[in-house]
């Protein structure tokens, strides 16, 4: 049997991997020049904690994890996105009793058994960052101009922000029941694997991509109209707060975010470049969370982007394939090449690539 990587899981290779390091630093420099602290958590977690976290209902439990039983006979799965884990790290290390506003920040591999297609993997990265215990919509929006900065600085284009509240337990129960009503009477034109989620989680038809779904879609009441007034005081801060930083987005009533535990805020990145697969990153604001996996009521926001996605979109553009010069040495002969290796360890140690061959296989190098 030949031996090959699991579809859906890619290798990095040269030059790819130097555009991956370059961007990478550049992450971690902007998210500390803005405070946030990298954390890391394990690849494999608790079943449990996406199942309470995430949402038994949502696709990315139901159907996309890669979940199994150890030796021992515990239920684990790798862990399909990053919130969860961070939440469950603060909980168990009391951590917030001390620092009762902080900010965290990953770059992490991800795991979903996912359809592969171009922008979309099984295993794949996402840099993020989670700012937790702020209730603000100023929080909201530093999340969010902090990655309007980062997409601008790396000279991405045709890059869009949508922008949506989604409510929260006091209003959404009132525009969910009122969904789900009408969506009663359009079971003929919405897909049979939606059937059920129309009293779960009816929001979850403005995400359906079927033509016939769409129009249904379309015609329903706007979960813009029907947000309290606490909801509506928080969206409003956070579009003045966003103004005041410059950072241009559009209000996209159709946001629905694929994670359960999102409330008020709802925000995505886009961008047309990027095909069917659109979404350069998404967050929103989660404050039952913490409670929903067993910790005190905080309220936190956070966003999650595709690194994969953002290589995509710089792969073309971005100078810095190669990070260091490279010097080449041929020996004309076994005591010539022996001459040459001392020198290339120098000019390594210099910071420069230096390689060394004899004249029969000069050809490696490109
Ligand atoms: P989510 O955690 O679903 O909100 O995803 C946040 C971002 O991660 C998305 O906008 C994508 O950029 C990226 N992402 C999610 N799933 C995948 C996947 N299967 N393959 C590649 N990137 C993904």
């Amino acid at each position: 049997m030949k031996l090959q990587s699991v579809r859906g899981m890619n290798d990095v290779l040269e030059p790819q991997i130097f555009l991956w390091q370059a961007i990478e630093s550049r992450i971690h420099d902007l998210y500390r020049q803005f405070g946030y602290v990298e954390i890391r958590t394990p690849i494999v977690e608790p079943t449990a904690l996406f199942k309470r976290g995430v949402g038994e209902e949502t696709d990315v439990v139901e159907k996309e994890m890669y979940t199994f039983e150890d030796r021992n006979g515990e239920s684990l799965s790798l862990r399909p996105e990053g919130t969860a884990a961070v939440v469950r790290s603060m909980i168990e290390h009391n951590y917030l009793r001390e620092n009762p506003v902080s900010k965290f920040y990953y770059i992490a591999p991800m795991f979903r058994h996912e359809r592969p297609q171009k922008g979309r993997y099984r295993q794949f990265h996402q840099y993020g960052v989670e700012l937790l215990g702020s209730p603000d919509a100023s929080s909201d929006a530093e999340v969010i101009a902090l990655h309007s900065l980062l997409y601008t600085d790396l000279g991405l284009k045709g890059v869009e922000l949508r922008l949506s509240s989604i409510g929260c337990n006091d209003c959404r129960p009132a525009y969910r029941t009122l969904l789900s009503g009408l969506l009663e009477k359009e079971l003929a034109n919405l897909p049979e694997d939606f059937h059920k989620k129309i009293h779960t989680n009816p929001q979850r038809v403005f995400d359906l991509k079927n033509e016939g779904a769409k129009v249904v879609a379309s015609k329903l009441p706007k979960v813009l109209d029907h947000l309290c007034e606490n909801c509506r005081v928080h969206l409003n801060g956070l579009k003045n707060r966003l103004k005041d930083l410059g950072v241009p987005f559009e209000l996209d009533p159709s946001i629905v975010r694929g994670l359960d535990y999102y409330n008020r805020t709802a925000f995505e990145f886009t961008s047309s470049h990027l095909g069917a697969q659109s979404a350069a990153g998404g967050g929103g604001r989660y404050d039952s969370l913490f409670e929903n996996i067993g910790g005190k009521a905080t309220p936190a926001v956070g966003y999650a982007g595709g690194m994969e996605r953002l290589i995509m979109l710089l792969e073309d553009s971005n100078p810095a394939k190669r990070p260091r010069p490279i010097v080449y040495f041929v020996g004309v002969d076994e005591a010539g090449l022996q001459r040459c290796e001392p020198l290339c360890f120098e000019l390594d140690a210099k910071a420069c690539i230096a390689r060394s061959s004899m004249r029969r296989n000069p050809s490696k190098l490109s």
